[in-house]
Formats: structure tokens, sequence, C-alpha cells
């Protein structure tokens, strides 16, 4: 049914210890496409028996990884990342086909995700220790980094993808097996990676997937004391039953967790950057990401202006499935998430807001959604402090930067934030008051494998990409060298 150059890359079974696997009941839950509720095939219903093998496969599996040079490693992963590329465009076609998103932007998260194992690949060479100058003399102080161990991993379905690589990527290339749950709704991109990992040759039991029941899966990789490191990325509330789950074990975590992100326009700010910034940060993936523009607040000099250009832009979105050319949003995820969107715009709308532009389900049916602009909108809707996951921009007015700081850090949520300003002094003022991890300024999209991604306050802990990104799968060792 699905056009690929290479078919052997479309998988519907598991990956545990270097092969391809059904649940042990042979039980399995369907794949659909959202675009057009089609059925693509199957996925393997597992739970805890499957997921401690996969835990021991990669535990025996650790040693021979380890004791790898750096440089070897680097090579696997560096492969791994060729074959990514040298099959973006299936890697793309599967991904669009399981979660909606418009072709070019597959494309584009397939060389993002592939950029994480070439980056790692290279940072493993430099997982440097220390000598630390000793208070004794005849005693030294050596500091080395080593793999934490056995990982776990989370992954939800919005960047089916490059949520995976940039977890793998820094535990392979540290020295750790890794054991990985995608998420149901789009694991056709995970299989995919691991036929890829093979002929890249990673060897068996470093990189397992299981799928299934979530619960089951999770609870056997927070509670198995074999697991030494659990990374999530996914919603809050999930975040915090997994960090919990790690306690009794004492786990080392990384969480990536919900958003609530600002998009700040001030009156000096150049319009139309802005609003092109503001299109790529909140219709990107339907609206689907983390670091999404969730509020936008507009001070109240450019305030009219800047919503009349933005609806303009707004207008000019094309809705359609994703493997049709020129599509620039597709569907979302499934019905629930178009419900959430339709609350929040309910409630927004019988608290005063308007709708500028869009604000019902699209034309064509199942979970496409028109791209939505709300005007008239202020803080006691729920707009304001959940993450709304979807194409509605909300448009607050503000006066001050007082005023706007106060509303941008009245949320438990601290990852990404942007504004748009021309004024040095503003800029650094902002960009220092703002609680999040991530700041853009004069720009809407910061994603990248060399900058440090991550949040505060309850959006989560640890940083993906980057140098920082390796520490989460090391851990320090210091060896106190006496008998000098
Ligand atoms: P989203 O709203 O983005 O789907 P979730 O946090 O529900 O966010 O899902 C992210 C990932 O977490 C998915 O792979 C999902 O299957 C998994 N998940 C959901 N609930 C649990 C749970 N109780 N334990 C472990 N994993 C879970």
């Amino acid at each position: 049914m699905l056009n690929l150059k290479d078919p052997s890359l479309l998988r519907q079974q598991a990956y545990i210890d270097g092969q391809w696997c059904d649940a042990e009941g042979g039980a399995t839950v369907d794949v659909r496409n959202p675009a057009t509720g089609e059925k693509i095939g199957t996925v393997p219903h597992m739970g805890a028996q499957e997921t401690r093998r996969a835990i021991e496969a990669a535990n025996a599996a650790w040693p021979a990884w380890r004791k790898k040079t750096a440089k070897e490693r680097a090579a696997i992963l560096r492969k791994w990342s060729d074959l990514m590329l040298e099959n973006a465009d299936d890697l793309a076609v599967l991904m669009t086909v399981e979660q909606g998103k418009p072709l070019a932007e597959s494309k584009g998260e397939i060389g993002y995700a592939a950029s994480f194992f070439e980056w790692f690949g290279e940072q493993a060479k430099r997982a440097d220790g220390d000598v630390i100058p000793s208070p004794w003399p005849d005693r030294r102080i050596v500091v080395t980094k080593e793999p934490i161990g056995v990982c776990a991993a989370i992954t939800p379905w919005n960047f089916p993808s490059a949520m995976i690589t940039r977890k793998v990527a820094p535990a392979l290339a540290a020295g750790c097996p890794i054991v990985l749950k995608p998420s149901e709704l789009t694991p056709y991109s995970a299989f995919a990676l691991a036929v890829l990992g093979e002929r890249a040759g990673v060897p068996r039991g470093v990189f397992s997937i299981v799928t299934g029941d979530a619960q089951a899966i999770g609870g056997e990789m927070t509670g198995n004391p074999t697991v030494r490191k659990m990374s999530f990325t996914g919603s809050t509330a999930v975040g915090r039953l997994l960090m919990q789950q790690c306690a009794p074990t004492v786990k080392k975590i990384s969480l990536e967790l919900g958003g609530n992100a600002a998009f700040i326009v001030f009156d000096d700010a150049d319009l139309d950057a802005a609003v092109e910034g503001a299109i790529a940060s909140k219709y990107r993936n339907a609206g689907q990401t983390c670091v999404c523009a969730n509020r936008l607040y507009v001070q109240d000099g450019v305030y009219d202006d800047f919503a009349r250009r933005l609806v303009a832009k707004v207008q000019a979105l094309k809705v359609g499935n994703g493997l049709e050319p020129g599509v620039s949003q597709g569907p979302l995820i499934n019905a629930k998430a178009v419900e959430k969107v339709e609350d929040h715009l309910a409630d927004a709308l019988s608290k005063g807001a308007q709708v500028a532009v869009g604000g019902q389900r699209h034309a064509l049916g199942h979970s496409f959604f028109q791209p939505t602009v709300l005007t008239g909108v202020t803080s006691d809707m729920k707009v304001a402090r959940e993450e709304t996951f979807g194409p509605l921009a909300p448009l607050f007015r503000f006066r001050t930067e007082e005023e706007v700081i106060g509303m941008v850090n009245n949320t438990e949520f601290g990852l990404a934030s942007y504004f748009y300003s021309r004024d040095i002094g503003r800029v650094w003022r902002i960009a220092e008051a703002i609680e999040t991890g991530m700041v853009g300024v004069n720009t809407g999209l910061i994603s990248n494998e060399l900058a440090p991604f991550g949040g505060v306050k309850q959006s989560g802990l640890g940083r993906e990409g980057s140098k920082y990104g390796m520490d989460d799968y090391l851990v320090i060792k210091y060896i106190c060298m006496g008998g000098i």
C-alpha cells in the first residue's frame, strides 16, 4: 500500500536483542493514518515480560559495547546517520503516513533526527575527564566519566524520529545500551530506525524496541533495578508518575515535559519577522510541539496591526493530507487532540474572545482542524494556563514589560519562550527575566542538535542535544591515586 523505494523499512514487529518479534501472546494493536483513518498495519502489544527480556539483553550487551573505543562507536553512529539521510524519502513517507505532518516537515525531521547520531558520535570522543591539583603530596586526583549503564526511554508521537535519536544517540555514544518504547501511534518510524541501526552495525541488545501496554512497559522500565537511567519525553502528568516510579531504585532521570510557550511581540518589533516567526512556531506540526507558541502576547501599539498580518498569513495556509504537495498543515494526531482544541476554543469564546480566522473542524473531516487565530484573549481563559497542542493562536494584549513578564511567568511550565524586539537593552532584560530553559529572540525556531534543549520548573529535568546532552548518560568517577 505504501510506495517505499525500500519496502523492508516497514516492519510491524518489535525488535528485542537483535530479533524481530511479536508479543508473547501474539496480541497486536492497529496503527492508523490520521489523515484518512485507514489502518496502516499493526504493532505488537507487549508488556512487562518482553520489556524485561529487552533489559536483560541490554545488560548482556553492555560490557562489549562500553569496551569499544569511542572512535568505534562513533563510526557506527555516523553510518547510522548516513543511512537515515540516504533513506530520507522513505522515512519521511512513513512518518507522514503515521503522524500526519506535511512531507516537507517529515523530511526536515529526518535530517534533524540523523544529526543527533552524527553529533553525539563526534562527542563520544570528547567525554573528557579531569586531573585536579591535589591537597596531598603523595596522592593524585583523577576524574573519569563512565557510561551509566542500561538506559530506558519512552517517547511521544509528535516527533516520531527525532525524539528517539535525541536519546539513543547520546546513550550509545556514552557507551550505554538502551531499550525504547516509542508511541504506539507512530511505531513505524521507530522500527525503521532499528532496521538502519542493524545495517549500521549496532550490536544485538544494544538497542531494542518494545511496544504495547504503556503502563506495563513503563512499570518494568522504572521498577527494574538493572535500568540505571530513564529518559522520557511526553506529558507532565506521565513524567511525574515515572519520576515517582523511579524513586525506589534511585534512577537518574531526564524529563522533557509539557510547555506553555509565550511568544511576545513588542511595539518596536519587526512585525513581518514576528508574523513569520509566529507562523513557524505556532502552526508547525499543526501546533503539536512542546515548544509551540501557546500564548501570543502583543503590545498595545501593534496589536491590531499584528493580528491583521497574522490572519492574512494564516488564511494562506493549505490544510490537507501531508503527502500532497504544497500542504502546510496536516491533521491532528487523533480525535482527542481535536476535542482539546475545541474545548479551549469554547472556553475562550464563552469568556469574550473572538475568532479572527478559522475556529472550526476542517471540511476534510477526520482530525483536520482549521488554523485559527483568536483575539481579545484574557488571562482567565484555559489557553493562558494549559497547552492547547493544536493550531490555535490566542492573542493577548499587554501594555508594559513588567505586565507581560508577570503574565508570561505565571505558569508551572518553563520550557521555551520567544520574543521580538529590536531594543538591545530590552532584549537582555526580557531574556533574563523569562523563566524558561530556552529563549528565542527574534526567531520562532530554535531547535538543533548543537544547542541544549530542555526546560525549567515543571517542564523537566536535564538537557538533550549539545555537549551537555552527554552528561545525562555519564557518571563521574573520582579516583584517588595514592602511593606515589
Ligand atoms: P502525549 O499526550 O504526548 O501522548 P503522553 O505522556 O501520554 O503524552 O505519552 C508520551 C509517551 O508516554 C507515549 O509513548 C505513551 O505511550 C507513554 N505513556 C503514557 N502513559 C504512560 C504510563 N503510565 N507509563 C509509561 N508510559 C506512558
